[in-house]
């Protein structure tokens, strides 16, 4: 039966708008895609947000969908594991996961945000307006108030569904829990972290091993790099807010120096500006954002960082926002386009799931800045490996259902808690894989999951 297709108004061009307007585009419908910034968007409001991201087998996905992945694959560095610094100077590789294609990539967000954009841009079903900051929503006359950003004047416009894509702060969320009289919380961390830079080597090279994640994990802290395809890497410190050391002891260049020289060598010896970048680029903020409800009818919806925000230490805000779009794609085929059945069904369902993933997301961060130092946890990571590789299909380390399979959240976090209680039993009291009983951990598996 053929459907009549709401005209669909979404609020931010980022990662999640501009994905989700291309989708609906390419199904037909006739999208406004409202953006605050310039559209050569190299602008302050960039400045702060991570510079590179790590994208991942669900982000993958959905960029294959849109049939844009081919585009992005030149933009992609392929990071094969961690690599882990210790205080004495030592390294170590430490793999994802265990097959060719277990591997998470580097790309820059300006870069993958413009292309996104730019597809949006030329598609014949999709009007992209820039520079314009949607100020106020009233859903009862289904009009929005949008600030013209060069000029400063208001006016109003009509929408049918708006899709609230504006990021952690988002406008539309706070507009629908007003009108819904919804809750929503922003949880923020005691730690902040900061961007730096290791500038490339001669001619381009890459001072660091390339095709890795760089963590120099410090207990209550860490300093984390990712490549770009400069040869730079973008470094981001991750630190107490207060206390010592945190943002509030770096007050000054002979602090920031110290605690560099002292803390992290290896890294403070390829950063020859780092005193100026810590300086002069901002400290940010890290937070999750839970909220309900998600949406109003067939009037309004939220998808991405608007609805779930979440911290950045397992690379998934922005995996889990564009699964967001190929969830909400599927569920458009399912109940053949009647939104007000979408929207209930995509609420109920993806919300366990992007409160799982936020849940991991804090977890990791204990996990990178401290628990990876620990034998302990090198012994139940070789113990997972070999599990994984004498039952395939009962046994998937909890990182590699995270970042390499589709499956929900919710169901990795849950196997997640039985694996790591059988993983505890088995390393238990022996120092080496070697000591492992397999017939007794076998059977252990087959019997909890
Ligand atoms: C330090 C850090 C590192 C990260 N690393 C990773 C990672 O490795 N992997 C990963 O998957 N995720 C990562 N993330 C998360 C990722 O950045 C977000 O999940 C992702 O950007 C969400 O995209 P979005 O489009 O929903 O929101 P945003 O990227 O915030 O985009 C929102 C858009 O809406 C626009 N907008 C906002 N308000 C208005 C308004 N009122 N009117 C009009 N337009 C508006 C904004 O200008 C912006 O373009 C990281 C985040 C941080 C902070």
């Amino acid at each position: 039966m053929a459907v009549d297709k709401k005209q669909i108004t979404i609020v931010g061009a980022g990662l999640t708008g501009s994905l989700l307007g291309l989708r609906l585009g390419q199904r037909g419908y006739k999208v406004d895609l409202l953006e605050r910034r310039r559209q050569t968007s190299e602008n302050a409001e960039d400045s702060g947000r991570s510079i590179n991201l790590a994208l991942s087998r669900r982000g993958i996905d959905a960029l294959k969908v849109v049939g844009i992945m081919e585009d992005v694959a030149p933009l992609l560095i392929p990071m094969k594991g961690r690599m882990l610094h210790f205080e004495n100077g030592d390294k170590e590789f430490s793999p994802y996961g265990q097959r060719a294609e277990e591997v998470i990539y580097s790309v820059s967000r300006r870069d993958l945000n413009r292309l996104l954009v730019t597809r949006a841009v030329e598609a014949p079903d999709v009007n992209v307006v820039f520079e314009q900051k949607c100020t106020s929503i009233d859903f009862d006359a289904s009009r929005l108030t949008l600030e013209d950003v060069g000029s400063g004047e208001s006016q109003d416009r009509s929408f049918e569904l708006l899709i609230g894509c504006d990021g952690a702060g988002s406008k539309v969320r706070r507009a629908l829990m007003e009108k819904t009289g919804g809750i929503s919380i922003s949880d923020f961390l005691d730690h902040d972290y900061k961007e730096l830079e290791i500038p490339s080597g001669e001619a381009g090279t890459w001072q660091l091993e390339k095709e890795a994640l760089h963590i120099w994990p410090r207990g209550e802290f860490m300093l984390i790099s990712l490549p770009n395809l400069d040869g730079s890497f973008t470094v981001t410190l991750f630190l107490p807010k207060m206390g010592t050391p945190s943002f509030e002891s770096l007050a000054d260049k002979v602090s920031v120096e110290a605690f560099f020289e002292k803390t992290f060598p290896t890294a403070r010896a390829l950063m020859p500006d780092l005193v100026d970048d810590f300086f002069c680029n901002p400290t940010g903020r890290l937070g999750t954002v839970r909220c309900q409800p998600w949406h109003l009818e067939d009037k309004c919806l939220l998808l991405g960082d608007a609805a779930h925000a979440i911290v950045p230490f397992h690379g998934q805000g922005m995996n889990c926002a564009f699964e967001d779009c190929v969830v909400l794609d599927g569920l458009l085929d399912t109940h053949n386009e009647d939104w007000a059945a979408v929207n209930v069904q995509f609420s109920k369902h993806r919300k366990p799931d992007a409160d799982a993933i936020a849940q991991m997301a804090i977890e990791n961060y204990t996990t990178m800045r401290s628990t990876v130092t620990d034998p302990k946890y090198s012994l139940k990571k070789a113990i997972g490996f070999e599990l994984e590789r004498r039952l395939p299909e009962l046994f998937i380390p909890r990182y590699s259902m995270v970042m390499f399979h589709d499956m929900p959240y919710s169901e990795a976090l849950e196997k997640g808690e039985i694996q790591r209680t059988i993983l505890n039993r088995l390393a238990d009291g022996i120092q080496s894989i070697d000591s492992v009983d397999w017939e007794q951990a076998e059977a252990m598996v087959k019997s909890r999951i």
